[in-house]
């Protein structure tokens, strides 16, 4: 999807959903997965249940349904700065598509522009994007880098993602502090070590460590 595309409208295009999320089957669904784990669906407490999750899917899943042209409407400047752009730190909620179990954490984005930046604030925006998606964590942060690469064609795009998945907590394995790393590297962040260990210090300096 993401990574034959050089044109961002056709990319935004893509990325973006038209229709509304079918709360009502989704409504549905739920009731069946109630009583098929052995559930009373007439039960007071779950009488709301269904439309509670469907709602939460709403906001959880929210990404589709994000304009990515509104997203970058009037927000990307020429500016003639050739520097290190680095947001760190953006809190991330996303859900995994293997198990519709959420897996949380944060993300570091740099880029080096060529002529072109985007207003800061857009950056934590792309992240979520991408992230209330099903997702995998490597498919995201490539995803990431990749939009902001078509979008600005800077020198360079790099992002890190910090992971801490539900489904690697809860279920099979039970680690509850595995971190998941993933990282995107691209143009001068993948052909020049010393912009790289740059982009990576930076990030390491002053980092708590994730947890849920
Ligand atoms: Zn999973």
């Amino acid at each position: 999807m993401v990574e034959d595309c050089n044109d961002p409208l056709t990319l935004a295009a893509d990325l973006f959903c038209e229709e509304e999320m079918d709360l009502d089957t989704i409504e549905g669904a739920v009731e069946e997965i109630l009583t098929a784990v052995g559930e009373d669906v007439g039960r007071e407490g779950l009488l709301k249940t269904p439309r509670r999750v469907a709602r939460s899917y709403q906001e959880l899943l929210s990404g589709y349904r994000m304009d990515p042209r509104a997203l970058l409407n009037e927000a990307v400047f020429d500016v003639a700065y050739d520097e290190m752009v680095i947001v760190r730190d953006i809190e991330f909620y996303s859900m995994c598509e293997h198990h519709m179990l959420p897996f949380i954490g944060r993300a570091h984005v740099a880029y080096i522009p060529t002529d072109k930046v985007i207003g800061l604030s857009k950056i934590p925006r792309i992240v979520n994007l991408f992230s209330r998606r099903l997702q995998v964590q490597e498919r995201m942060t490539t995803q990431i880098a990749e939009f902001i690469d078509v979008v600005l064609n800077p020198q360079g795009v790099a992002v890190v993602v910090e992971g801490l998945h539900m489904c690697m907590m809860l279920r099979g394995v039970k680690k509850q502090n595995a971190r998941m790393i993933t990282s995107a590297m691209l143009g001068v962040f993948r052909n020049e070590s010393s912009t790289r260990t740059e982009f990576l210090e930076n990030i390491a300096r002053g980092a708590d460590s994730l947890r849920f």
